[in-house]
């Protein structure tokens, strides 16, 4: 059997990013899911990959990271940062460029499907995919959410941590589309606004940017900020749940309501075909019931998972068992679109590695 002195569970953007950190001295293994790791990377930020935020906490360590391997960043005047080609294919490379540099074994199409822990002689995780098993003194569990299970993630994590005694906070699907009623004449009119979410008729979230109306809702990075707080609560059955929400949108948000009255048509501020369902009174406050939020297949980012209060936060190691450490999106921290959740997912990584690193000679 294989034994090594680090195991990471996930070779997506903080597993990469936590083999990369780790000092080079120790044995080091990355276990991913799919043929090839950074799958899920290659798509963020519509391919360009949003890597962090100018109002993120921890962006500096992020941008002194990817300089030292070589990676340079931009930001747009939304604060949001790039990597200087604008192409998350060069993230993905230079990541694992690093990884490979410190002599990290990388196991492809290796499915982690259960994980023992023996706490005798120091404490061994056993890693089996069903068919093979590996060993290691120290786990890192990188498996992200749920949200997208085409690249990978399907929620194992989720299940593993729960199997070594972890809490998982209940998992529901955040930045996607939202469902309202069925409007296929609206379907492909983008408009920018500000959009409120309301829930019991009180005001709780808003935004502001782009608006996209689909067959079926309303989509936009604007709407996908909102559904952070499109939730059930503990015990309450999330389908009922949904219709204590609605979303009103400003679609005229520079003209006040003054210059709007007495007007015929809300035609010459908003498109033919939306200005055909929303008379002038409601362009300020245009009012739809949700009744969903996309699925897993839609979602961006999971929220809930494994809690924060079984997690040492200033190592990421778990409060449970010793030498497990957990990484990215299976911990429950989820955050709106911008490039704060791979922030998350780099600074995690980074505090379990350093905390690795400084463990190094009890090894
Ligand atoms: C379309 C899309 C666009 C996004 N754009 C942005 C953006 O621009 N900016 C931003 O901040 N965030 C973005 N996000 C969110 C961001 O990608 C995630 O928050 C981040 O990747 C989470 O990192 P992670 O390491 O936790 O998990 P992931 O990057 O999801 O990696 C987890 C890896 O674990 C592997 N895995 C899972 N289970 C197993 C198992 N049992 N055995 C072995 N391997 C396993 C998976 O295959 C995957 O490779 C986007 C998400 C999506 C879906």
């Amino acid at each position: 059997m294989d034994l090594y002195d680090v195991c990471i569970i996930g070779g997506g953007a903080s597993g990469l990013a936590a083999a990369a950190s780790l000092d080079g001295s120790a044995d080091v293994c990355i276990l991913e899911k799919n043929e090839k790791c950074a799958r899920k990377l290659l798509a963020t930020g519509g391919g360009r990959c949003n890597i962090t935020n100018i109002h993120a906490p921890g962006k500096e360590e992020t941008i002194t990271f990817f300089k030292s391997l070589g990676l340079f960043l931009h930001h747009d005047e939304d604060g949001r940062y790039y990597p200087y080609s604008n192409q998350a294919a060069d993230v993905a490379e230079i990541l694992l460029s690093a990884v490979s540099k410190k002599n990290t074994k990388v196991y492809t199409g290796f499915s982690a499907g259960s994980v023992r822990y023996d706490a005798a002689d120091g404490g061994k995780f056993f890693v089996s995919d069903g068919e093979k098993t590996i060993a290691s003194r120290r786990l890192i569990l990188a498996t992200g959410g749920k949200s997208y299970p085409q690249f990978g993630t399907s929620g194992d994590g989720f299940r593993i941590a729960k199997s070594l005694g972890h809490t998982v906070k209940r998992v529901y699907p955040v930045l996607a589309p939202v469902e309202c009623a069925d409007m296929p004449e609206l379907a492909g009119i983008r408009a920018r606004g500000r959009v409120k979410l309301y829930k019991d008729g009180q005001e709780i979230d808003s935004s502001e940017g782009e608006i996209q109306f689909t067959k079926t809702g309303l989509s936009g990075i604007c709407i996908f900020d909102l559904t952070l707080n499109i939730k059930a609560e503990e015990g309450e059955d999330p389908r009922s749940a949904m219709k204590r929400f609605e979303i009103g949108m400003d679609l005229a948000p520079d003209i006040t309501a003054g210059e709007l009255e007495g007007r015929g048509s809300s035609f010459g501020i908003v498109t033919g075909r939306l200005a055909a369902v929303v008379p002038p009174e409601k362009l300020k406050d245009f009012r739809l019931r949700v009744s969903g939020v996309g699925g897993w297949k839609n979602a961006q980012c999971t929220a809930g998972g494994v809690s924060l209060e079984e997690v040492d936060t200033d190592t990421m190691e778990s409060r449970l068992i010793p030498g497990l450490y957990f990484t990215g999106e299976v911990l429950d921290i989820q955050y709106k679109c911008g490039g704060f959740n791979l922030q998350n997912a780099w600074s995690t990584a980074m505090k379990a590695a350093r905390d690795i690193n400084s463990k190094s000679e009890i090894r």
